[in-house]
């Protein structure tokens, strides 16, 4: 399909996704009055929707963590998979796709959020990549929560790097190290310069960082530090999630933001350690300083806590007992 036929396609897709939403909204019961957790929301409150971003390349947003996809007659990847229902949405809806099998699937690391459309995307698709840890960290996380039979795991796995030609474009997937887990991947689509850091950055939120499943902010902060020298200065980003105001897209800035958030963050509690305060006085910090765009919204539940735990344990986990 040429450029023009793609656009063509990519607008009345937008037409569509436009009427699916006014259409969820409008079956969307009233909505109750304490907040539920975005994995106990029903389908019928996740709004979707296919953004282009780059040469066929672009970003999927429904419920959980940003699906992004490339559609070109050529190839068909996906980077994510977020849940059962928001997944066959993306599946349906992917642009280029027909009846054809998709290439490649990709879990960027092993949350809930990233893998539990897996079982949707499987029978359609060719494989399903990830890093070496991914599917030990997903079975130990499912076991603990009795979710082990819905489990659906990547069956390509890597250890530094993956790369390969889909169609005109080149797709590389790679592990720098513990980051937000101990198994997290970036994928970049090369040619069209738009970069996946799943979970690496949350934009402008309080992030998950998860020790239990092999986290370490030293080294996420290292490469973020990374990947905004090293990535071309015009790539375009996608990350796993973002707050209403900056989105789930963007550019190199938001990777220093998010440096520079969870550096403060070790900072902030190396001081507090060294004062003698003990762990559950430092946790109770209401809002980090200098990080507005941060800060949830008022009644909203804040992570800053967890966060503040997570950097107390590395921290002193690397001092001589
Ligand atoms: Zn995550």
């Amino acid at each position: 399909m040429n450029r023009r036929a793609f656009l063509v396609r990519s607008s009345a897709l937008a037409a569509a996704s436009v009427l699916l939403r006014s259409k969820m909204f409008a079956q969307t019961p009233p909505p109750a009055p304490a907040p539920a957790p975005a994995a106990a929301q029903s389908s019928a409150s996740a709004a979707t929707e296919f953004r282009p971003l780059r040469r066929n390349v672009g970003l999927f947003t429904g419920r959980g963590g940003t699906i992004g996809w490339l559609a070109s007659r050529e190839a068909l990847v996906v980077v994510d998979t977020q849940f059962p229902d928001t997944a066959a949405l993306c599946l349906a809806g992917l642009p280029e796709r027909g009846p054809r099998r998709v290439d490649v699937v990709f879990n960027t690391h092993h949350h809930a959020d990233h893998t539990s459309g897996n079982p949707v995307f499987k029978p359609a698709s060719q494989t399903i990549v990830a890093h070496r840890n991914v599917p030990k960290l997903q079975l130990r996380a499912a076991e603990q929560k009795d979710t082990t039979w819905q489990q659906v795991f990547a069956d390509t796995l890597f250890d530094d790097v993956w790369r390969r030609d889909c169609g005109d474009e080149i797709v590389t997937a790679r592990h720098y190290g513990p980051a937000h887990t101990g198994g997290d991947a970036i994928i970049a689509f090369e040619r069209a310069n738009v970069i996946h850091l799943g979970d690496l950055v949350f934009n402008r939120m309080y992030p998950v960082i998860d020790r239990p499943g092999g986290a370490n902010i030293r080294n996420w902060v290292k490469i973020l530090e990374q990947g905004a020298r090293e990535f071309p200065a015009d790539a375009i980003y996608v990350y796993g999630h973002g707050n209403a105001r900056f989105g789930v897209s963007g550019a190199r800035a938001d990777l220093l933001v998010m440096r520079d958030y969870l550096a403060a963050l070790l900072a902030h509690v190396e001081k507090e350690i060294a004062a003698g305060k003990p762990r559950a006085e430092i946790r109770q910090l209401a809002n980090l300083p200098g990080f507005p765009d941060f800060f949830p919204a008022p009644g909203q539940s804040s992570r800053l806590p967890a966060n503040l735990e997570a950097a107390y344990d590395e921290l002193l986990a690397k001092k001589p007992a």
